[in-house]
């Protein structure tokens, strides 16, 4: 028995190495992630023969994800000459879960946005939450966290894609294990959630639940600064009332974008060196600085 366990234990430690040494590395250093905003990647949730979540049959996930990323994306595209916004589907269709970060890896992004909406037996629970990677603190966190990764089940050999290191959407652990690993860029994920929950609650009519961590398998591998924000319950009568129009799309997908542009303020002021004449410059796209 004690053999046994030691030998569980041993295997434990061995896949939490594994998963620690196979995220995504290589990461030139002179591109400083979380130091600039330069390239956003918008995820819309779901997609194709993965419709999501419901709201009483009017509306499904994938549409009103889709729609709120393509404001997001516009409102970037318009004001921020200097950003480049990538998605993982601009249609509808399905992009397999690992596919997600692993665009924004490619092309060294400095934000992942992936965009959801949340749904409950309970027809009360409504409210916007914004997730970065980590251990859940309750137990409905964790639900939503199982409930987003179960999309993998939609894709016919997640069993025997090396890419998700034997997780097993239906076992408890599963959900967990990944969430303790990735912590590179909490602080800045942190900050964004932050800024994200306060800007939307603002002007939306949907309320903050607040800033939350789960194990998101979307999240897991990103090699950046990464969110997940829940827009609001499509289960509930007005936050679906908000969710499903052109006008309430509109306002959440304003609140995100002004959280980007404060977030894109601050970490881009952080980053450049007090005294300019004294300092190096601090990477490769801060070449403004010399003359
Ligand atoms: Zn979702």
């Amino acid at each position: 028995m004690k053999k046994r366990n030691a030998m569980r234990r041993f295997v434990v430690g061995l896949l939490l190495m594994l998963m620690i040494f196979t995220l995504p590395s290589g990461k030139p250093f002179n591109r400083m992630p979380g130091k600039q905003v330069k390239t956003i990647v918008i995820d819309p949730g779901h997609g194709g023969l993965d419709p999501g979540c419901n709201g009483a049959n009017e509306i499904w996930e994938k549409a009103v994800t889709l729609a709120v990323s393509m404001k997001l994306g516009k409102m970037i595209e318009d004001s921020m000459q200097d950003v480049q916004v990538i998605y993982t589907r601009k249609t509808d269709k399905f992009v397999e879960l690992w596919e997600r970060p692993n665009m924004a890896n490619k092309i060294k992004a400095d934000l992942f946005i992936s965009i959801h909406c949340n749904s409950n037996v309970n027809t009360t629970a409504a409210g916007s939450e914004t997730y970065f990677m980590g251990l859940h603190k309750s137990q409905g966190n964790l639900d939503v966290a199982k409930r987003e990764n179960a999309a993998i089940k939609f894709e016919s050999n997640y069993k025997t894609n090396e890419r998700y290191g034997g997780f097993d959407p239906n076992s408890p652990e599963g959900h967990i294990i990944f969430s303790l690993v990735q912590n590179a860029f909490l602080q800045q994920s942190l900050k964004f959630s932050t800024l994200v929950e306060a800007h939307t609650q603002r002007i939306s009519r949907i309320k903050s639940r607040g800033v939350k961590q789960a194990g998101f398998l979307v999240l897991w591998q990103t090699a950046m600064p990464s969110v997940l924000v829940e827009i609001g319950f499509l289960t509930n009568t007005s936050d679906r009332g908000v969710l499903k129009t052109d006008d309430g799309q509109r306002t959440i997908a304003k609140g995100i974008f002004r959280a980007i542009r404060q977030y894109k303020k601050e970490v881009e002021k952080m980053a450049t060196p007090k005294n300019q004449d004294d300092s190096k410059p601090v990477n490769a796209d801060s070449s403004n600085l010399r003359r």
